[in-house]
């Protein structure tokens, strides 16, 4: 069997196991993250995720894909385009309110969000920064705009759209006209949104081109409340149970009535306690018939529902779950990472181990094949071995190095699971698994192995 020094894992990392220096280096360095255009200087608002954080990020929108649209009936996905009729965004209420407060320190020149402000900063009307006088706030619209067709004037001006939700809503006749879903049901999307946030920092938290995974469940107006109510449990549970959250940085935080939009109802976040705070993570909004009565007015024509169990014709009532994937990339990552102690080299210093607690199902790479070594055919097997787990995992082989540094190269990008191939496995045909959090090896049988790991991802439980 491989050997590996083995301790009793103990965590010395802070409270969050992350900091954002930390998260952001290690991103670079393996391959999540990279600064966009880097070699140009990068463009601060906006980030390319590289080979494992395009993993990452598809892994958890096919986790989400998969709660929301596969798992329910009365669910159904729609892919609608980024940049659609002006009119929707004056509809929607986007290009008369969808601005953020500016203001503007007039020694230093630095921006912020007046929202954001510490309550010091807002009273003294100081800035945080360098403590010059700051301007008054004006009110700045997040929509990006650009050009359709070949001249630039305001005729051709339509916007990259500021958020997923009003492609669905514009969809909503279509999608009951053609499919044959009956209320309550949801339309359910994942895309690109673009904001011309004012503060773009902490990482890819808050940047100017993000993505989101929104849907939009239709009720019968009376019957909002409850679904609400087991939205706002789904939504958590979802983190919690399949991206594998800590419950304990997981909170809800209503919208106080100040903060809620007039047409809405109630509204709720989710929110991470990330190394700078507790902030939004995901939004459940209770909408009314705010979305597709605007629309009705301004396309002209009402968009309502005829109900086939009472015959009753309505505008159905909005209940609304707005999810970051790019944010949900963040916390996934915070939330992961550990450092920890797990012995003594011979000098006595602490052996610190970092290593990525990802939920296996939505691990870049799911099971690392490794040949203990390169000769003697082992690594010919481990090779055949890994070809044939591609076809049901996400898998990577590696022949390079000592067993225990490959071991900790997969820990560092979570990989929940390590396959050694070693003279046992040519002889009795046995392998060696070994588990990321607990460093535990198992010898089991090739035969049946792809079932075991399954069987592993499915009865998972973080430590
Ligand atoms: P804020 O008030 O912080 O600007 P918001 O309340 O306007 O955000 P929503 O419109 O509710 O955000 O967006 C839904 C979700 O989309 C958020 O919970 C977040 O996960 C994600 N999101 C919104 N803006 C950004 C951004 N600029 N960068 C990354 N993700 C974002």
């Amino acid at each position: 069997m491989a050997k590996e020094k083995k301790a009793k894992a103990n965590t010395i990392s802070n409270e969050h196991g992350a900091s954002m220096d930390k998260i952001v280096s290690l991103c670079k360095r393996r391959g999540f993250v990279y600064p966009s255009s880097e070699i140009y200087g990068g463009l601060s608002a906006t980030w390319d995720y590289g080979p494992l954080g395009v993993e990452l990020k598809k892994n958890i929108q096919n986790a989400w894909w998969t709660e929301m649209v596969r798992r329910h009936d009365n669910i159904v996905g729609l892919d609608a385009a980024i940049m659609m009729h002006p009119r929707t965004w004056e509809a929607s209420g986007h290009v008369e309110n969808f601005s953020d407060p500016l203001v503007d320190c007039k020694k230093c020149k630095s921006r912020f969000r007046e929202d954001h402000l510490a309550p010091e900063a807002l009273e003294s009307k100081v800035c945080p920064e360098c403590g010059g006088e700051l301007t008054e706030p004006r009110q700045f619209n997040l929509m990006f705009t650009t050009h359709m067709g070949p001249v630039a004037d305001s005729g051709s001006v339509i916007y990259l759209r500021p958020e997923t939700a009003q492609g669905i809503f514009v969809n909503f006749k279509n999608v009951v006209d053609t499919t044959r879903v009956q209320i309550p049901f949801g339309i359910a999307q994942v895309g690109k949104a673009f904001r011309n946030e004012i503060t773009t920092k902490n990482f890819i938290f808050r940047t100017c081109e993000f993505e989101q995974m929104e849907m939009q469940y239709f009720v019968k107006p009376g019957t909002e409340d409850e679904s609400f109510e087991e939205w706002k449990a789904a939504r958590m549970a979802w983190y919690i149970d399949r991206l594998g959250i800590n419950p304990d940085r997981l909170r809800f935080e209503a919208h106080g009535p100040d903060e809620l939009a007039h047409y809405a109802k109630a509204a709720f976040d989710i929110e991470y306690e990330y190394p700078f705070g507790w902030q939004e993570l995901e939004g459940i909004h209770s909408r009314t018939d705010f979305d597709l009565g605007r629309h009705g007015e301004y396309c002209g024509k009402e968009i309502n529902y005829l109900d086939p169990t009472d015959n009753s014709r309505y505008v159905p009532y909005v209940i609304e779950t707005s999810s970051g994937l790019t944010r949900s990339v963040l916390v996934t990552l915070m939330d992961a990472y550990h450092e920890e102690k797990i012995g003594e080299d011979k000098n006595g210093k602490d052996d610190i181990r970092t290593v990525l607690h990802f939920h296996p199902s939505i691990a870049p790479i799911t099971v690392a094949v490794l040949p203990l070594v390169k000769k003697d055919g082992l690594a010919e097997l481990a090779q055949g071995l890994e070809k044939e787990l591609r076809e049901d995992f996400a898998t990577f082989y590696d022949q390079g190095g000592a067993i225990g540094r490959r071991y900790r190269r997969m820990d560092e990008i979570g990989t929940p699971f390590c396959i050694t191939v070693d003279y046992e496995t040519k002889e009795e045909k046995t392998v060696t698994l070994r588990f990321r959090d607990s460093m535990e090896q198992v010898r089991i049988p090739l035969d049946g192995l792809a079932e075991r790991i399954r069987k592993e991802i499915r009865n998972y439980k973080r430590v």
